[in-house]
């Protein structure tokens, strides 16, 4: 951290009485802990906002600073992106979530993980469009549009997004919506953090009793047959059936396939409908069973570690095919670390039937969206770094039939080529609106735009 950055801060302190923390604070550590450990970055102050209010006053002394700031919610961006080396706006003491009166909506403060959410939902059995995990941040996921286990019975986290407040580049705060500022709503809805600091969201709520789900544990020698087998099922399966595909390395350090489908629709059916997933090769362990949205979300908790280095490459496949199951194989033989993995997320159904040009998301058809996740602890090996990063390149250039483009809030920050190709016939309005809203790249700490259309 340079002296000015340093100074510049330590006179925000004074501007933002209490609300302040610089490095040696225990507070500041813990916001700057994410779930990626990054190296070699330090910010120079933590805000711990409370309110739109101190967001705003944030926002306005972090300018006139002339400091760079950057946005943490839930902490779970790979890249890094809540951390700069300058003001971190620190949202995880907003986590309020309030239900509507007629059960139909929840406003969701900005700093709110997907537990906070479904600790007031479930008690209603209701939910709200979130991701498959319970740890990651409501806003950050849904900007960047929140691919998730409802997804093809509900789309994806920003189709069921109704509403947003929040606070821009010139500290305005201000209400957005399909009426009022629907640009800049419309932009939201896959842009990512780029326009300012989303303080509530209000969300679209869902009856949902329960689900019918489970993790299942294949072997590695019966990857090829499980995932054909499970691509072929879901060929024909109906909107409120997803499946998610993880292959990773157990505690022994043997590669597994886990199969983890989902059942969302009549709870009656549930069983029948996801019994063939247990019989896709010889299941070692796991079960289906009917349980709770939130206990769903919960299901990858134990596996979920924070702290260690993470490199993460990604793509868009159209399906997953015999060339695409090909390379889940030849990686995960050839895998550099026992931290080395590979993560599916379907994108079909409901989310498939919104038109191309709603909402800013760029791609609106049937696909799969692979992560390729190399993770090891931080003992400074120079040469981990490079080989994770190896191992998870090399591996996407091995889809030769990726669309072009890749989900946005997976992109590395200087993959602009590759964020021009997601937004696609999106990028031009997309830009023009960050060019109004933020036209000094404040949010730059934000998933990359294209540059240009
Ligand atoms: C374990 C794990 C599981 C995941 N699972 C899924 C999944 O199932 N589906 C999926 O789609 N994605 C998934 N992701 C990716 C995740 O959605 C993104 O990394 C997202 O950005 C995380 O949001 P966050 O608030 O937790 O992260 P942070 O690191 O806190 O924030 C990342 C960036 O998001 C923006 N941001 C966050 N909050 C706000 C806000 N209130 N206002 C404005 N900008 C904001 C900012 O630019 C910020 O820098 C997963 C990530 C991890 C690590």
């Amino acid at each position: 951290m340079s002296a000015a950055i340093d100074a510049a801060c330590r006179g925000l302190s004074e501007d933002l009485p209490g609300l302040v923390s610089l490095p040696g604070n225990d507070r500041y550590a813990a916001a700057t802990s994410i779930w990626a450990k990054q190296v070699g970055v330090t910010p120079g102050a933590v805000v711990h906002c409370r309110t739109a209010e101190d967001v705003q006053a944030a926002i306005r002394s972090a300018r006139e600073r002339e400091l760079p700031l950057s946005v943490r919610g839930g902490g779970h961006d790979w890249a890094g992106r809540a951390l700069c080396e300058g003001v971190v706006l620190d949202l995880s003491g907003m986590r309020s979530v309030v239900l509507g009166a007629d059960g139909r909506s929840a406003t969701v403060a900005g700093g709110a993980r997907a537990a906070d959410v479904t600790a007031v939902t479930d008690p209603f059995r209701l939910a709200v469009v979130a991701g498959s995990v319970s740890s990651v941040g409501i806003a950050g996921l849904t900007l960047g549009g929140g691919y998730g286990p409802l997804i093809g019975r509900f789309g994806l986290a920003i189709d069921n997004m109704l509403a947003a407040e929040i606070v821009l580049a010139d500290g305005r705060i201000v209400h957005a919506d399909g009426e009022s500022n629907a640009d800049l709503f419309w932009a939201l809805r896959g842009g990512g953090g780029n326009f300012g600091v989303v303080t509530a969201m209000r969300h679209r709520v869902h009856e949902l009793p329960s689900v019918h789900s489970g993790m299942l544990v294949y072997s590695f020698s019966e990857a090829r047959a499980v995932l054909e087998r499970c691509s072929a099922l879901m060929a024909s399966a109906p909107d409120e059936l997803t499946v998610q595909h993880t292959l990773i390395a157990d505690p022994s350090g043997a590669v597994v396939v886990l199969v983890i489908p989902t059942w969302s629709g009549r709870p009656e059916e549930g069983e029948a409908r996801l019994q063939p997933f247990a019989k896709l090769g010889t299941l070692l362990a796991g079960g289906i069973e009917r349980q709770s949205y939130a206990a769903l979300l919960g299901m990858f908790d134990p596996y979920i570690v924070n702290g260690l280095q993470t490199v993460m490459d990604s793509c868009w496949l159209p399906a997953l095919d015999r060339d695409a199951i090909d390379v889940f194989i030849h990686a995960m033989e050839n895998t550099v670390s026992p931290g080395c993995a590979i993560i599916t997320h379907e994108f079909r159904g409901a989310a498939s039937r919104v038109a191309k040009n709603a909402t800013a998301f760029g791609l609106r058809r049937d696909h799969l969206l692979v992560e390729i996740l190399a993770s090891f602890p931080d003992r400074s090996d120079a040469s981990d770094e490079p080989r994770h990063r190896h191992w998870a390149r090399t591996t996407r250039e091995r889809f030769v039939s990726a669309l072009p483009g890749g989900y946005p809030n997976f992109l590395a920050r200087d993959e602009l080529d590759r964020a021009g190709q997601s937004y696609g016939g999106n990028a031009g309005r997309l830009i023009e609106i960050k060019r109004r809203y933020d036209p000094d790249n404040v949010f730059a700490s934000a998933i990359p735009l294209p540059r240009s259309a």
